[in-house]
């Protein structure tokens, strides 16, 4: 298991460079975030041990299941799962950096009052629902400049860009209508000149899809099953609002 994830790893690293190199990009734009959902604390450590800095879990239970095991080993957390109003005291227990699933108008009064109260901040990304797809979380793309609008009235919250993740689907033109969409709204929200809001973050693209994302400006590709191999529990059981 080790040997392959190293070099899963060194796949994966190349394949960012070479998207970097084809989009005429240079690759330490592109961060690598390891989605790190259902792999054990010890797969995660492998990977942290070889170069590897940024982690993302989806599930609350699970960030507070490894966190023991990881938190000596050097890294930077984010969340990039739905999460719900009640647990988002656990999220700033468990050194979360950014939320890059943030929604809704709801949760960013949560996180501010509770952030408030513990005097902290932490950085978001607004998480789009680019493809349409009523299984996947996500602002509506007609409303995520007003969302972004309201959430920068927080204090507490710093906006970093935008998330989303593409349609599932072979037909690359379509997946990169996805990420086109995502990359317009940043280039709107930029030209709005909003009072703390940063909008250098696009995170998008994922094991299937990053070379794509890559070259419609991706700076953060979130990557699973590329590097740790196949989920047992499907991503619907991630996605869907009625499994939760
Ligand atoms: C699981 C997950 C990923 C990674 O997906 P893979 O196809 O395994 O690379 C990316 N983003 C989110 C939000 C995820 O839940």
């Amino acid at each position: 298991m080790k040997e392959d994830i190293l070099h899963n790893l060194e796949i994966i690293n190349d394949r960012i460079k070479k998207a970097c190199d084809k989009a005429g990009r240079n690759s330490d734009e592109v961060r690598l975030l390891l989605a790190t959902k259902t792999v054990s604390a010890e797969n995660i450590k492998t990977a942290l041990e070889n170069g590897e800095t940024l982690i993302a879990e989806n599930k609350v239970q699970e960030l507070k299941d490894k966190y023991e095991a990881l938190k000596d080993t050097p890294h930077e957390n984010h969340f990039i799962g739905h999460l719900q109003t009640n647990k988002v005291k656990d999220i700033l227990k468990y050194d979360v950096a950014c939320v890059q699933s943030l929604d809704r108008l709801e949760l960013a009064e949560k996180l501010h009052r509770r952030l408030l109260s513990e005097e902290k901040t932490i950085e978001v990304l607004i998480q789009v629902n680019t493809s349409n797809e009523e299984s996947k979380f996500g602002i509506h793309p007609d409303d995520a400049v007003e969302l972004t609008r309201k959430v920068s009235e927080f204090s507490t919250l710093k906006i970093k860009g935008l998330m989303t993740i593409g349609l599932f689907s072979a037909e690359t033109e379509r997946v990169r209508h996805c990420f086109k969409i995502l990359k317009n709204l940043q280039q709107e929200i930029i030209s709005q000149n909003i009072p703390n809001v940063e909008m250098k973050e696009l995170s998008m693209g994922m094991s299937g899809d990053l070379e794509t994302a890559i070259e419609e400006g991706s700076t953060i590709v979130r990557v699973g099953t590329a590097v740790f191999g196949a989920r047992v529990y499907p991503d619907s059981y991630y996605w869907n609002e009625e499994k939760l």
